[in-house]
């Protein structure tokens, strides 16, 4: 015998219902199945808000219109309504029990309150109404079914909302019945009977509960709890994307997770189960084939800490006691009393050296335990000598649970370090519960997306101290972009080995633009990218940031766009490293130079740009480091443009001026615009960029430009087509030029210098056969550094200096060292 439990997730509508009813048939197979099921997804909130509504003003009417929908949907798509059986039979049934919870709400309006006996009754129906739907599907399907009524089986304590099952009455009452071996066994879940035959729940969640209860009185050698989720997690993994999948669990580690907070199951469930010595198993009723997290004697699992759970809206009270008082007993009452009130919710009451008595408790019980305290009398002096000091309410606890005591010295300064605010006053105790958990209370954190920064944080540390994340958020899909998105896609596999963990978040051109936090497939972005109505902005950039808790974000700068590089200051604001191409904000005016380099260092961001000066050489950062262990640059001479050297390397084969342009464009050597590198201005860019970072306060304007093409023939061209037709007039001009040259011995090279003074200038130079720079050609970049360390013999950089693959690789690395 198996039991399957099926949670409200796993029952949210028909098709799910129909999963539900394949699964359980193909189980069947294998042996006889009895099967639990909650309420389908939201009814049980629903039917709370209800009855809350019809305590303070009768306006229960929506959610009983949500609920009738809801079946009525359910019905309508899976039972064929032609037929009186089952349609009619269930719609029915089902209208039965709405009229019931019906009139039950309204006798509560009039009463102004409701007993917990009636809300058990009403809060119970999500349950019976799920057995209607699955009972008539087995029916239709013509498998016998027969079912278990919990309200007559099984018999708990007084409780009607939070009911414990006495097992062994239980056990009696459920292996008396008789059930035929073919059955398929179906049970509501959640609900039970007290002593006088009333319908109790048992809590929030408490399906699971009832599945173990079953488990135990039918001798199932499982217990299987069908869920949304592939098993239990280090945390809930809708929240941390991170959180890491437990393949198995001990029935304490598991018993522990959920009696502190972690939602995937109700903390009684595991008891009975581990007495019986009944595996639990956890599955995903949307992934059927994975493997699910066992629960059982023992955990296989290698890491110590399994998982991090909190609970929320616990008060503290600080209770002064006189020192001579002998309070022993009062402490054992006290903790008997917070028992029976938090029934299996977390509580203690501590005693502190400077005998200050501590009671942590649900607020819901506050008031209760306080009449207690105030009515607790000394023995000696029948005086009541307990002094209320303060009471804390919004008290979060956030516990680690594992083996802690291996991690605690390291994990108790890391926890103050995340959650103490700037009084230091965020963290009341640190509270150890056993030795297999460690709690922490809290002031509750109000804005969420910080609270889950921080949980995020300690889950880092705890499971992925040594994994590393990176969100990429690529704006310009050119060739570099698109040469960038391919290499990723390649090495993705092989730096995940290496524990970085790549995910592009979005990706945008100047039309389109698309944002997944799942991360957009690298191999299909080009279809998201199609299908896309939706134009890039930064504020929706921003609010996926903060939404998402995004821990790594890099903002990739792939274009050649002035307003992106614009924008870099505000990302920095919002938690980005910048890594760009895009030569712009570098060359822009030297304040807001100034300016990126403030907010990066205030925010601890990081600003790459290695692919600004000899795209994928590795120049500026050696250029940078060599300054900072103290060189000085004297002088700068270099070719800086590999879509100038590829072409006049062209020319010097006899290959006309304008093909060697396009064959230059369409190698992707160029920029965007070619009139870009054409007028020198890229060339100077690059220069004013070198100049910065030596130290000079220069300005675009102060880069004296020799420009390669007659000024008259840029102002002709209105745009890039147009100038590209008219490219062909100039041939003549360079040919005639390159012969005159060429008779000298000597080779056309555009050449950047920084003089001595600090001069910058772009030239297009005539140069020998002894120059260096004489063979410098076909797209290569060399650079001389003429520093105070390297003289008269430069520091020389040479390579290809423009091309998407060289220059996408350089970006990759940049974004690769944001991780440093
Ligand atoms: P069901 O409807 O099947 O009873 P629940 O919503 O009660 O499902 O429980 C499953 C949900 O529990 C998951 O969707 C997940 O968001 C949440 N959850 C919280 N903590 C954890 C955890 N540590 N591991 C797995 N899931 C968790
Ligand atoms: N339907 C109940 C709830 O939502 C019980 C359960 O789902 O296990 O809490
Ligand atoms: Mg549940």
């Amino acid at each position: 015998m198996k039991i399957l439990k099926f949670g409200g997730s796993s029952l949210a509508n028909a098709k799910l219902f129909l999963l539900v009813s394949n699964i359980i048939l193909k189980k069947k197979e294998e042996m006889q199945i009895a099967v639990v099921l909650s309420a389908p997804k939201k009814i049980t909130n629903y039917l709370i808000d209800a009855i809350e509504k019809s305590i303070i003003n009768n306006q229960f009417q929506h959610e009983i219109h949500e609920i009738q929908q809801i079946f009525y949907l359910l019905i309508k798509e899976l039972f064929d309504k032609n037929n009186t059986f089952p349609y009619k039979i269930i719609e029915q049934k089902i209208q039965n029990e709405l009229n019931h919870i019906t009139r039950m709400l309204k006798a509560i309006s009039v009463l102004q309150q409701c007993p917990d006996k009636i809300k058990a009754i009403i809060i119970s129906k999500g349950e019976i109404l799920s057995i209607i739907i699955m009972e008539g599907i087995f029916k239709m399907l013509k498998y016998p079914t027969v079912i278990i009524n919990p309200q007559k089986e099984i018999i708990t304590n007084d409780d009607y909302l939070n009911a414990t099952v006495n097992i062994k009455k239980t056990k009696n009452n459920i292996q008396a019945l008789t059930i035929q071996k073919q059955s398929i066994i179906l049970m509501p879940g959640f609900i039970a009977s007290n002593q006088k035959g009333e319908i109790v729940v048992l809590g929030r969640d408490g399906s699971d509960y009832s599945a173990a209860i079953l488990s135990v009185c039918l001798n199932a050698c499982s217990c299987e709890i069908w869920t949304d989720v592939n098993g239990v997690y280090s945390y809930d993994p809708r929240i941390i994307h991170s959180a890491q999948q437990l393949k198995s669990l001990s029935y304490s580690e598991a018993t522990i997770l959920s009696y502190l907070g972690a939602k995937v199951l109700h903390p009684k469930t595991i008891f009975p189960l581990e007495k019986n010595n009944i595996n639990c198993i956890i599955k995903n009723t949307f992934d059927q084939y994975a493997s699910g997290t066992i629960i059982s004697h023992q955990s296989n699992d290698t890491n110590n800490i399994k998982g991090i759970a909190e609970l929320n809206d616990f008060s503290l009270i600080y209770i002064q006691i006189k020192k001579n008082e002998n309070i022993k007993q009062t402490i054992h009452s006290l903790q008997n009393i917070s028992q029976k009130l938090n029934s299996n919710i977390f509580s203690f009451v501590e005693l502190t050296e400077n005998y200050e008595l501590h009671i942590c408790i649900k607020k819901k019980f506050l008031e209760k335990i306080c009449q207690k305290i105030k009515k607790i009398h000394c023995v000696k002096t029948n005086k009541n000598n307990f002094f209320i000091k303060k009471i804390i309410n919004n008290i979060s606890i956030i516990s680690i649970v594992g083996n802690i005591q291996l991690l605690q010295k390291k994990i108790v300064p890391k926890l103050y370090k995340i959650f103490e605010n700037e009084k230091k006053q965020c963290i009341y105790n640190i509270f150890y519960s056993s030795q297999q958990s460690l709690s922490v209370l809290l002031k509750k954190i109000e804005k969420k997306n910080i609270y889950i920064k921080k949980i995020d944080k300690l889950h880092n540390f705890i499971f992925n101290h040594y994994k590393k994340y990176i969100e990429i958020f690529l704006i310009g899909i050119g060739g570099i972009g698109k040469t960038l998105l391919q290499q990723i896609a390649q090495q993705k596999k092989i730096l995940q080995k290496k524990n970085i963990f790549i995910k592009l978040c979005s990706i945008a051109n100047s039309k389109k633009s698309v944002m997944n936090n799942e991360g957009i497939n690298l191999n299909h972005y080009k279809l998201e990218i199609n299908k896309s109505t939706e134009k890039f902005n930064f504020d929706q950039l921003k609010q996926f940031i903060i939404e998402n808790n995004c821990s790594h974000p890099i903002l990739v700068d792939c274009t050649s766009s002035q307003f992106i590089s614009e924008k870099y200051i505000e990302c920095i604001n919002y938690g980005m490293h910048i890594v760009t191409a895009n030569k712009k904000a570098n060359t822009s005016n030297y304040s807001y130079y100034l300016n990126i380099r403030k907010e990066t260092q205030k925010n601890k961001k990081h600003f790459f740009y290695e692919t600004n000066v000899g795209a994928g050489l590795p120049i500026i950062e050696n250029f940078k480091n060599l300054l900072l262990s103290g060189d000085k640059l004297i002088q700068f001479k270099g070719i800086l443009s590999g879509s100038l050297s590829f072409i006049f390397g062209k020319l010097e084969e006899n290959i006309k001026f304008s093909e060697a342009t396009m064959q230059a464009m369409h190698a992707g050597l160029t920029e965007p615009d070619p009139r870009e590198d054409l007028s020198g201005i890229d060339v100077a860019r690059k220069l004013l960029i070198l100049a910065r970072e030596a130290g000079y306060h220069l300005e675009l304007k102060d880069i004296k430009i020799e420009s390669i093409l007659p000024n008259e023939y840029y102002l002709k061209s209105s745009n890039v087509n147009n100038f590209i037709s008219n490219l062909s007039k100039i041939d003549k001009f360079f040919q005639e030029k390159i012969y005159k040259i060429q008779k000298k011995g000597k080779v056309l090279r555009y050449i950047g210098l920084i003089d001595v003074n600090g001069k910058c200038s772009v030239n297009i130079m005539e140069v020998n056969t002894n120059d260096p720079l004489y063979s410098v050609k076909n797209g290569e970049n060399a650079l001389a550094f003429y520093t105070q360390y390297y003289q008269p013999i430069p520091l020389v950089l040479r390579g290809y200096g423009a091309g998407n693959n060289v220059t996408a690789a350089g970006v990759f690395s940049d974004i690769l060292r944001t991780l440093s």
